[in-house]
């Protein structure tokens, strides 16, 4: 209790919420200044087979390089960005980035190339007049089953009966849906079964910990539960050969994380996508 703490006590309170406060007003402005001005990149982590080591996807993580504070996690301003709105624009540039930046894969020759694009539930409930997703899609000529939009549990099962219903039109349109982080919300079973994903990725956090008895029951449940409903699986976070070998005796399907490759540019992906060839 720290009004408990007297006059001191109750100031140094207020101070640090107000300047929390303040940080968020400030990061706040300069979001909105960096997304019109278009500062924002896009990076691709690659999302590689665990079987045969080929790569034939990659995620979209947004990446913000501030001129004062310099590099800044989307843990950080993604946030912010939803709480003040700024998250429907910021969405849509990253949408017509990756889609700009898939066509030029598939030029490129890497016809069977696809994308993971994030977003929030809050994206998605009134679109503020922007297109549909599959609208922009296929403004770039795009098929739609080339983008695969993640959306994270916790906030999926939250708004149940809206994200179905959305959910459903996206599957309907063709593009697939992922379950994001996995394990980390409420109704992991149930959520699964109502909404059907396509893909679920297993939270890094399971993969972190995967040495302990416990992790490694967890994460093999989840591999074959998605065995047994037809759902492609992803692990997410794998840092080591150890992790990537426990994953491929469980044979989950697709494996993501540092011990591959961390999220590159565009330039990168192509050169990653020659490798192979
Ligand atoms: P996420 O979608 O679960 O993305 C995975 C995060 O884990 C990324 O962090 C990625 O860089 C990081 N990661 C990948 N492999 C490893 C690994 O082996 N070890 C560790 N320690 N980390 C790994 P990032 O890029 O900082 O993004 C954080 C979160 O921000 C994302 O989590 C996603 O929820 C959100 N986000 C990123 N880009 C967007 C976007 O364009 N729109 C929206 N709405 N959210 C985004
Ligand atoms: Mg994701
Ligand atoms: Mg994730
Ligand atoms: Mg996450």
């Amino acid at each position: 209790n720290m009004k408990g703490q007297g006059r001191n006590g109750v100031c140094q309170y207020d101070g640090a919420l107000q300047s929390d406060y303040i940080d968020k007003l400030k990061m706040r402005d300069r979001l909105k200044k960096a997304i019109s001005d278009e500062l924002l990149t896009v990076y691709y982590q690659p999302v590689v087979d665990a079987r045969t080591g080929k790569i034939s996807r990659f995620e979209a993580l947004v990446r913000w390089t501030d001129e004062v504070e310099g590099n800044i996690s989307p843990a950080e301003f993604i946030p912010v960005a939803e709480r003040y709105g700024l998250i429907r624009s910021l969405g849509d540039f990253v949408l017509h980035q990756v889609c700009h930046d898939l066509k030029q894969l598939h030029l490129a020759g890497f016809a069977d190339v696809s994308i993971s694009i994030n977003r929030s539930v809050k994206e998605f409930i009134s679109s503020n007049g922007l297109p549909p997703i599959w609208d922009t899609i296929e403004s770039y000529a795009l098929p739609l089953k080339s983008i695969i939009v993640e959306i994270t549990e916790s906030t999926a099962s939250s708004e149940s009966s809206d994200i179905q219903s959305l959910l459903a039109s996206f599957k309907q349109k063709g593009i697939e849906i992922a379950l994001d982080d996995f394990g980390t919300g409420y109704s992991s079973l149930s959520s699964v079964v109502e909404l059907r994903p396509n893909i679920i990725k297993i939270d890094r956090s399971f993969i972190e910990g995967i040495d302990k008895q416990d992790n490694r029951t967890l994460v093999s449940l989840i591999i074959d539960l998605s065995h047994k409903l037809g759902i492609q699986v992803v692990a997410e976070g794998v840092e080591t050969r150890k992790q990537l070998e426990i994953l491929r005796e469980m044979n989950c399907h697709f494996v993501q994380g540092f011990f591959y490759s961390p999220a590159v540019p565009l330039a990168s992906c192509i050169s990653i996508l020659e490798a192979q060839l």
